[in-house]
C-alpha cells in the first residue's frame, strides 16, 4: 500500500546529543511543547511572555526592558541585532577567532556597514588592545564578539573590551548563544548593549528561538535610525509593540517553542545559575581528565575554555568521520567535528543543559577509549574513566 514508505511514521533513534548543539532537550520541556495552544494575543499568553522576559533578565544579568525572544535560532538573533543597530556606511569592528565572527562580519556586510575585522587565532581569545586601536582610527558604530565561539571552544572575555567600547561611544554587542544558561553573562555589570542567545545550546530547547536583549544605548539608537530596519520580520521597533504594552499584532508568536522557552527558564532557575554554572566546570573538568588520560591534547587555551564545549585534537592515524560515523552507530553518541580550518583535526564535544551529566561522560570516554584503541591509538577507556571520575571531586 505504501511502496515508497512517505506515510511511514517518525521512528527516530535514541541519541545523547553532546555535539556543538542542538543539545539534548529537557523532557519536561519537551512535555511543556504538547500544551494545548493559546492564541498569541490570549491574556494567559501574555502573562506567559512576561514571565519569560522576566526569566531572561535573570538569565542575561540585566534589567533591560527590551528582552524578548524572536522567532528564529540564534543565527536569527544575530541578525536582529546587527539589522537593527547598523545603518549603510555604519563602520563595525568584530572579533574574529572562529566561525561565528565570521559570520558577524558576513552579516555586517550585507547590511551594507564598513567592517573591520580583528583576528586572532583560532581557539586563543582575542585581546582588548587591537580593540582600542581600531576604536581610535574611527568613529565606529558598534563593536561585535562572541563570548562562548562554538568553533573553537574559546570563552572570551568580554568585559575589557566593552569597556573600551563604551569610552569610543561604540555599542557593544555580545553573541551568547552557547553561553547562556551555561556560564555567567552579566550583561549589565560588563556593559554589553546589545545580545543574542538561542534555544538549543545550554537551554535545552529545541532550536527555533532567539532570546534577545538590547539596552537602553542600543534602544536610543534603533529609535534614532535615519533608515527603517531592512528586514520587516527582525524589526526590533515593531516587535517591541507586541512583547511591550501595546500588544499589537506584528507576526504570530511560535506557541508552543515559547512554552518550551518558559519551562526551559523555570528549569534553569529552579537549579540556581550559580549551581548550574557549577555543575558545567565541574563535569568539563571531568571530561578534560578523561580525554587526556586518553592521550589526547585539548585544543582551546587553558586559561579560557568554554565550560560547555571541550574541543580536542583528533590523534595522528584516526579518520574523523569514521571514528564520529561509529560512536553514533554504535554508541548512539554524537560529536562534533572541526569547521572551516581545523576541519578534520579537532572534535568538539558539548557538554550543555540538560546533557551536562555524568553518565554521559562516563558513556562517551567509554565509547572514545573503545573506537581509539581499535583505530589503532594506544590508551585505555578504563583508565580515562578512573581519572575522569576522580576529577569530579578534585
Ligand atoms: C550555534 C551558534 C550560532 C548560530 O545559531 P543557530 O541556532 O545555528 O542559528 C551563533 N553563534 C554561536 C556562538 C553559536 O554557537
Amino acid at each position: 500500500m505504501n511502496p515508497s514508505g512517505e506515510l511511514q511514521e517518525l521512528n527516530v533513534p535514541q541519541r545523547v546529543l553532546l555535539g556543538p548543539g542542538p543539545s539534548d532537550v529537557d523532557p519536561r520541556v519537551l512535555r511543556s511543547m504538547s500544551t494545548p495552544l493559546l492564541g498569541h494575543l490570549d491574556p494567559e499568553f501574555l502573562r506567559i511572555m512576561d514571565r519569560s522576559r522576566a526569566m531572561l533578565q535573570a538569565l542575561f544579568g540585566t534589567n533591560n526592558r527590551l528582552t524578548l525572544a524572536m522567532s528564529g535560532t540564534g543565527s536569527a538573533g544575530m541578525e536582529t541585532c546587527l539589522v537593527n543597530l547598523l545603518e549603510p556606511g555604519d563602520r563595525i569592528v568584530v572579533g574574529v577567532n572562529g566561525v561565528f565572527g565570521t559570520r558577524l562580519c558576513e552579516v555586517a556586510r550585507r547590511c551594507g556597514a564598513e567592517v573591520v575585522a580583528i583576528e586572532a587565532p583560532w581557539g586563543q581569545v582575542l585581546e582588548p588592545e587591537p580593540f582600542q586601536k581600531a576604536l581610535a582610527e574611527k568613529r565606529t558604530k558598534a563593536v561585535a564578539v562572541v563570548h562562548a565561539e562554538t568553533s573553537t571552544g574559546v570563552l572570551q572575555p568580554l568585559e575589557a573590551i566593552a569597556r573600551s567600547a563604551r569610552a569610543a561611544d561604540a555599542l557593544m554587542i555580545a553573541d551568547t548563544v552557547t553561553s547562556l544558561g551555561g556560564t555567567a553573562v552579566a550583561l549589565d555589570e560588563w556593559g554589553v548593549d546589545a545580545a543574542y542567545s538561542g534555544t538549543q545550546k545550554c537551554l535545552s530547547c529545541p532550536p527555533g528561538l532567539s532570546p534577545v536583549s538590547f539596552g537602553e544605548r542600543a534602544a536610543a539608537a534603533l529609535a534614532a535610525r535615519k533608515h527603517k530596519v531592512q528586514s520587516w520580520y527582525l524589526d526590533l521597533s515593531l516587535i517591541q509593540e507586541y512583547w511591550g504594552s501595546a500588544r499589537s499584532y506584528h507576526h504570530t508568536a511560535p506557541i508552543s517553542m515559547l512554552y518550551a522557552l518558559h519551562e526551559a527558564l523555570r528549569v534553569c532557575l529552579e537549579e540556581g545559575l550559580p549551581a548550574r554554572f557549577a555543575r558545567h566546570v565541574r563535569l568539563s573538568r571531568a571530561l578534560a581528565a578523561g580525554l587526556e588520560a586518553l592521550g589526547l591534547q585539548l585544543f582551546a587555551d587553558p586559561n579560557h575554555r568554554a565550560p560547555m564545549l571541550t574541543t580536542v585534537r583528533i590523534p595522528e592515524g584516526v579518520d574523523d568521520a569514521t571514528l564520529r560515523g561509529r560512536l553514533l552507530s554504535e554508541f548512539g553518541i554524537e560529536i562534533g567535528g572541526g569547521l572551516g580550518p581545523v576541519k578534520g583535526k579537532i572534535w568538539r564535544i558539548g557538554l550543555m543543559g540538560y546533557a551536562c551529566r555524568w553518565p554521559n561522560v562516563a558513556a562517551l570516554l567509554g565509547a572514545l577509549g573503545t573506537l581509539l584503541s581499535q583505530s589503532g591509538h594506544r590508551c585505555e577507556a578504563g583508565a580515562a574513566l578512573a581519572a575522569a571520575h576522580a576529577a569530579l571531586d578534585a
